[in-house]
């Protein structure tokens, strides 16, 4: 059993949180908001009551899970025993830099820091910190207990012996490590993002409308969302910004965001989060084709 802090209770937070417990490690799930602590450990139960109704975990396993879990606002208290510290508080490089830079002072030396970060060179966030072998990528896919990759990215620094150490606990939390090198976007976001822009770059150049365009992608290639839908569930701003820090690492024109993508970001439009993206969802069940493109 190990020792776990997670840093961040939002979406990605209790999904790791939850994952972990559930593999019998002892997790502290560290915010400095109580509200978002108290919404995770209800987001948690929800989906744990749901394995339980699927046939996955047993009541007891459903308890035990819960019991691994306690929460913390205090960031000392909180890392003070951990072997593992997963942060997954806001994408902000500033805020990144700052959470590892108290991290390295707080937990023990041989505590291994990974974070959950989209799009932030792992390299730059272990610079932050005096123990930059043992900061490492470990990137979790939405939702995490239910999807089974984790893209682990060795920064610059990273020693072998922590790469190790990481594989095998994505493991044992019955997951699929693949390991990559610290490049802007990793590999998912390399690829995925500038697919999404494409298909906006499609949509702007009036070569097809929207629900046209995620058909071809579903029905065609066997995506299961199509891209404009997947850009909707991500977040357009999330999209845009990732767009940027690949842009900005690569300096390659291929990276630039199409205009439409930038309009819709500055006029609020970012997708499921906001009620509206290039579908609306006033019913979020059923989202209809949003009509206000390319005005
Ligand atoms: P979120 O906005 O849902 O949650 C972020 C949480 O961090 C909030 O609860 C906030 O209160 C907390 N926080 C902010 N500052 C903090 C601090 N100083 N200390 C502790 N907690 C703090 O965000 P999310 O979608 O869960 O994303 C978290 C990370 O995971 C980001 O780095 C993001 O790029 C990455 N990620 C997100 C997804 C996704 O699909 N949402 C997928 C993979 C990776």
């Amino acid at each position: 059993m190990k020792k776990v802090t997670v840093i961040g209770a939002g979406q990605m937070g209790n999904g790791i949180a939850h994952s972990f417990a559930q593999h019998g490690n002892q997790v502290i799930l560290l915010d400095i908001s109580q509200a978002s602590l108290d919404k995770a450990i209800s987001t948690i139960t929800k989906n744990l009551d749901r394995q339980v109704t699927k046939g996955i975990l047993t009541e007891e396993q459903k308890s035990q899970t819960l019991s691994n879990i306690t929460t913390q606002t205090d960031m000392a208290a909180a890392v003070q025993n951990a072997e593992l510290v997963v942060e997954a508080a806001t994408e902000n490089l500033e805020l990144k830099l700052k959470i590892f830079t108290q991290l390295d002072q707080l937990a023990p030396q041989d505590c291994i820091l990974a974070t959950n970060t989209s799009s932030i060179s792992i390299t730059r966030i272990a610079a932050a910190t005096k123990r930059p072998d043992k900061v490492i990528g470990m990137h979790f896919m939405n939702p995490v207990p239910l999807m089974k990759l984790v893209e682990i990215i060795r920064g610059y620094s990273t020693s072998d012996a922590v790469t190790t150490t990481i594989i095998e606990l994505s493991k044992s939390l019955q997951k699929v490590p693949v390991t990559v090198n610290d490049y802007p976007g990793f590999v998912a976001n390399k690829i995925l993002i500038p697919m999404i822009n494409e298909a906006i770059w499609t949509l702007y150049t009036g070569t097809a409308g929207v629900e046209e365009i995620d058909n071809i992608m579903k029905l065609g290639m066997a995506h299961p969302m199509g891209p404009l839908r997947l850009a909707d569930f991500i977040g357009l701003d999330t999209c845009l910004s990732i767009m940027r820090v690949l842009e900005d690492g690569f300096g390659q024109p291929k990276y630039a965001p199409c205009p439409l993508l930038v309009n819709m970001v500055n006029a609020g439009k970012t997708g499921d989060k906001s009620g509206e993206g290039f579908y609306n969802y006033a019913d979020p069940k059923n989202p209809v084709v949003a009509n206000s493109f390319l005005k």
